[in-house]
């Protein structure tokens, strides 16, 4: 193991537990507040002055158990400042409420996760702020589209079903250049697995529904910006109402002391299930980061410092027959949206052509997306082998 991944560790359990929030116990515990209570004059106006410094205030700027875990995901992204919201779509619609008005441009990856671009097609677009799609994989291209009004530049990646890896660093320094916002939907990688600050990000986003939460039970979102960004970020989170349930955060904050070791495993089973799936003759292509057939490889490579349990593969050929018997009647994957527990979970994609606008897909060939959980991967292998032969009997 490297130092730099030992010490990671050791973050990953000891932040977030200042004593001033735990008050000697091992887990900060859940405070539930609205109304806080102050004896004087002088505390009030001392709460007032301090209020946006983690000190208790009013509920809906938090309470120590919000301020702890606030704390531990500012400093594991590498960011000033944490606000949170009550789902990962939150932090992404407050990030960009917070951030556009009406006459505003947003660049936003075509390959984003869909309801990113609802967002922006319906709610953004009824603001007056207009929303360009770019080709994941633009590079340095994308100063072609920005405009004067541009003000954010919105990147995710990898993106969560077709898996581009974007050049973040490249995309980010022409949008800084131009004196655009660099907003990050930095779910896959966790906080753990890139830093995003360091390649030139100014507000990283999570949905910890996934992998910080880690159980398939909480909704909650962060949005972790540097220092430039944090006050407005801060501000507007609070004016837009936004506040998230202290136990859930409780159970968000408990699911982080064992993210490094579940990341590992989930990585680990993954790619062997990964290298396993692209010997299968029925498969086309592999789109797991990690692999040289994923668009974007290389800068998974530069970028990353490890993987997670999230791909993707395509298959040569199949209709929505064959691919309903595939994903149907599995024994250990089941079939639902999101990720990030610990649950192995199975998508068949389709219509990927008419969500996109600003890349080509070949939808004949049909994407089926896998969430490895923390199973034996050989009782996953087995379920996928009888998948293809379900596939098959619909085929033939
Ligand atoms: C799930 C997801 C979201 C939204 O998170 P919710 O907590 O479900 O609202 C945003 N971005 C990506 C990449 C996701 O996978």
């Amino acid at each position: 193991m490297s130092k730099e991944k030992q010490q990671l560790d050791t973050q990953i359990v000891s932040l977030g537990r200042d004593k001033k929030w735990s008050q000697g116990v091992v887990n900060p515990p859940v405070y539930r507040a609205s109304t806080v209570i102050f004896d004087t004059m002088d505390d009030m106006r001392h709460a007032i002055k301090h209020k946006a410094n983690g000190e208790m205030f009013y509920g809906r700027r938090g309470t120590p158990t919000h301020f702890a875990f606030q704390s531990a995901i500012a400093e594991l992204e590498g960011g000033v400042g944490t606000a949170l919201y009550p789902s990962g779509s939150a932090a992404i619609s407050g990030t960009l409420l917070s951030l556009l008005k009406a006459g505003d441009h947003l660049l936003m990856v075509d390959s984003t996760y869909e309801p990113t671009r609802a967002l922006c097609d319906n709610i953004l677009a009824g603001f007056g702020v207009e929303t360009t799609y770019y080709d994941p994989m633009i590079g340095a291209d994308i100063e072609l589209l920005i405009r004067p009004n541009t003000k954010v530049l919105f990147l995710e990646s990898p993106g969560s079903i077709t898996m581009e890896v974007q050049d973040v660093p490249t995309l980010a320094a022409i949008a800084h250049q131009h004196g655009l916002s660099v907003v990050l939907d930095n779910t896959w990688a966790s906080p753990i697995n890139c830093r995003p600050f360091d390649m030139g990000v100014d507000i990283s986003i999570q949905a910890a529904t996934k992998y910080i939460v880690g159980h398939s039970d909480v909704m909650m979102g962060t949005a972790t910006a540097n220092e430039e960004h944090w006050d407005k970020l801060r501000e507007n989170s609070y004016l837009l109402g936004q506040c998230t349930s202290p136990d859930d955060v409780y159970l968000a904050a408990r699911g982080l002391r064992t993210l490094g070791v579940r990341m590992a495993q989930h990585e680990k089973n993954a790619l062997l299930i990964a290298n396993w799936l692209a010997e299968r003759a029925e498969v086309d292509h592999v789109r797991h980061p990690a692999f040289a057939t994923c668009p974007g490889h290389e800068f998974f490579k530069r970028d990353f410092s490890g993987a997670n349990g999230l791909f993707s593969f395509v298959l040569k050929q199949g209709n929505l027959k064959a691919t309903t018997a595939f994903v149907e009647n599995m024994q250990h994957f089941k079939m639902g949206f999101s990720w990030g527990g610990y649950e192995s979970l199975i998508l068949a994609v389709s219509g990927i052509d008419s969500i996109r606008t600003a890349t080509p897909w070949d939808s004949t060939k049909p994407l089926i997306r896998l969430h490895i959980g923390l199973e034996d991967p050989q009782d996953l292998i087995a379920d996928l082998e009888a998948a293809f032969e379900r596939f098959h009997a619909v085929l033939s």
